[in-house]
């Protein structure tokens, strides 16, 4: 089965380019022969492939990127390892407690196993566990974090609210009217940790990047081409999120989106001035279809907003202009005082979003094994998916691989192209609600 769409990534993405420049790529070449093959080194590909490294010392595990670790939407992504997550699906932030139980648990121990690969391996990602902040600027906005507290209050969960004031303490703007603090996300600077992963892996795991699995001749033997390369392999492990689609699993059932990030320049010492606050911050919106804000070390401050719809998968060069106007206007409307203040990146990453919320894990065919369709939340979600598929490999049972396989998988979508016209619209609307909390 040949894919006709690859990822195709710019390099605008600011969380890389701040970093020192990359060694060149291990790129796959020639005639290769493997145990198990891993297309895609996200959060769910290196989490995959770490853990069967683990559990099968003896095999030897390819990971195939097509681009590079870091440039891709894991490394794009705004940082947020999320154990509760707001839902762009639903109204209001979950749908039903027990569901929303397994996803927490899921979550944490996703958070858990990052926390530990980060420890151990001295990863240097701006790790910060000091949680998240929701925050409202309007009184629909306001009404939202008072829903949100009332689901947290269901669920047990802790949280503590922040007033204008406080909010002004924390980011130094008067825009946000109401904070509702949750402790249980830890942030960090995604490039930094993926790359970190990635320098981590265990010895019998190879990493090829700049190679991008072309088309696969499903068999008892899989055949993999790559421009470059021929490979065979017994097993394969689809962790490139809606692009496993291109190789005929749930195409019919992936919502391809691309979602959007701005980092501004460093302020210089007036700004930073002018500004107050702390030093550095982490909201997420009180309206799921608002913006995300960060203040980061090194004095620069992150957007993000806006989800597209992508049929064709990756992000397009009119969207991120679009994206970036509409970036700019989010930031001067929480930073009046930062009149001078640019952007020195744009970049947009694509996900995968399902109607009715749930990934796809498992058995896809005979010895072909797939975990994506992240809904958004990959950081944790990713990993820990990632860490149960292997565990599934290698017949390792667990009461979170219960959790998952008992779990729903896609529903099917409107057919195209209804499904293009609904999404856009939805999203439109949902745009036009969100307001100033945009
Ligand atoms: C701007 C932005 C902000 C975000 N913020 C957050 C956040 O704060 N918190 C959060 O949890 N999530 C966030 N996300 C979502 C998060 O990035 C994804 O959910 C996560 O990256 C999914 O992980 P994954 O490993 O499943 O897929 P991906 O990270 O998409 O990795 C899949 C990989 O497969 C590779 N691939 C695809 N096809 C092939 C092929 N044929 N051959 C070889 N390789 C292939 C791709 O290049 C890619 O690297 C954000 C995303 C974006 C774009």
């Amino acid at each position: 089965m040949k894919s006709a769409i690859l990822p195709q990534f710019d390099r605008n993405n600011g969380w890389l380019e701040i970093l020192p420049p990359l060694a060149p790529a291990n790129v796959a070449r020639g005639n290769l022969k493997t145990d198990v093959v891993i297309i895609g080194a996200g959060f769910t590909g290196l989490a995959a492939a770490r853990r069967l490294a683990d559990l099968w010392p003896d095999k030897s595990i390819l990971l195939l990127e097509a681009d590079r670790v870091g440039n891709t939407s894991a490394g794009r992504s705004s940082g947020f390892a999320i154990d509760q997550a707001h839902n762009i699906r639903a109204k209001n932030f979950a749908d039903g407690l027990k569901a929303e139980q397994n996803q927490i648990n899921l979550n944490r121990a996703g958070q858990t196993y990052l926390r530990e690969i980060v420890q151990e391996n001295g990863i240097d990602c701006d790790w910060d566990e000091s949680g998240k902040v929701h925050a409202a600027a309007t009184e629909m906005g306001e009404q939202k974090l008072h829903t949100y507290a009332k689901h947290m209050d269901l669920l047990k969960l802790p949280y503590s609210w922040n007033n204008s004031g406080a909010m002004k303490t924390l980011t130094g703007s008067n825009f946000y009217q109401l904070g509702l603090h949750t402790p249980g996300t830890i942030v960090m600077q995604p490039a930094k940790l993926v790359l970190g992963l990635a320098k981590s892996l265990p010895e019998n795991v190879t990493l090829y990047e700049q190679s991008a699995v072309q088309s696969i001749n499903f068999a008892s033997t899989h055949e993999l081409e790559l421009t470059e390369a021929h490979i065979t392999t017994e097993n394969i492990v689809l962790a490139n999120n809606g692009f496993a689609g291109q190789f005929g699993f749930y195409q019919k059932n992936l919502i391809p989106l691309v979602t959007w990030g701005s980092l501004t320049r460093p302020l210089n010492q007036e700004e930073q001035e002018m500004l107050g606050g702390m030093v550095t911050w982490n909201i997420i919106p009180a309206d799921p279809f608002g913006t995300s804000t960060r203040r980061i070390s090194g004095n620069r401050i992150l957007i993000r907003n806006i989800y597209s719809y992508s049929s064709n998968l990756n992000a397009k060069e009119s969207d991120r202009l679009w994206a970036k106007a509409r970036h700019e206007k989010s930031l001067r409307n929480r930073f009046p005082m930062l009149n001078d203040l640019t952007f020195d990146y744009t970049w947009g990453g694509p996900l995968s979003l399902s109607r009715n919320g749930e990934p796809v894990f498992g058995d896809l065919a005979p010895n072909v094994y797939g975990a994506f369709c992240l809904n958004g939340v990959g950081i944790a979600r990713g990993t820990i998916l990632g860490k149960l598929l292997a565990e599934h490999l290698a017949g390792k049972p667990s009461p979170l691989l219960d959790i998952i396989n008992e779990a729903g998988r896609p529903n099917k979508l409107p057919p195209r192209p209804f499904l293009d016209w609904g999404v856009k619209l939805n999203f439109a609307n949902r745009r036009r609600v969100a307001g100033l909390e945009l």
